[in-house]
């Protein structure tokens, strides 16, 4: 099957072992680094970058998700096979985020900012330049 480059999601990618696939029909709203300590406990790292989509521009292929509620106000969702975190979604919004490791091409998306600021490690000294936020503003 050929598929031509007009066809093909702009941007797309999918967990550690492939049984969960994502694709967006449009490019990302905002693609930031999170240090807050939720972030770090979901994805085992020393922080989260995260792209939000419009959640209507993203469809999901192969297995569901598996959802974990990780606040009073939002879910988290990783493999139900390998583990891998995909995707951050408050209540009542638009938009939901994809742990930027998921995508196929993760050199497609620039980090613009730091959220939760104040949880940073010492020695997280990556986008130094960009502005930063603290976690209260709860946005
Ligand atoms: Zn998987
Ligand atoms: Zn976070």
């Amino acid at each position: 099957m050929t598929v031509s480059t007009s066809e093909r999601p702009l941007f797309a990618g999918g967990c550690l072992c492939g049984a969960v696939r994502w694709q967006a029909s449009a490019g990302p709203r905002v693609v930031h680094h999170c240090h807050c300590s939720m972030c770090r406990r979901w994805t085992g790292s020393g922080f989260a970058t995260l792209v939000w989509f419009s959640r209507s521009d993203l469809s999901w292929d192969g297995a569901a998700p598996a959802l974990f509620r990780s606040s009073p106000i939002a879910v988290r969702s990783h493999c139900g096979r390998c583990g891998t975190p995909l995707a951050l979604a408050y209540d009542g919004r638009s938009d939901i985020a994809l742990a930027v490791g998921t995508l196929d091409d993760p050199a497609a998306v620039t980090p613009r900012h730091h959220y939760g600021v104040e949880g940073r490690l010492p020695w997280v000294d990556i986008d130094k330049d960009l502005p930063g936020k603290e976690t209260r503003e709860r946005w």
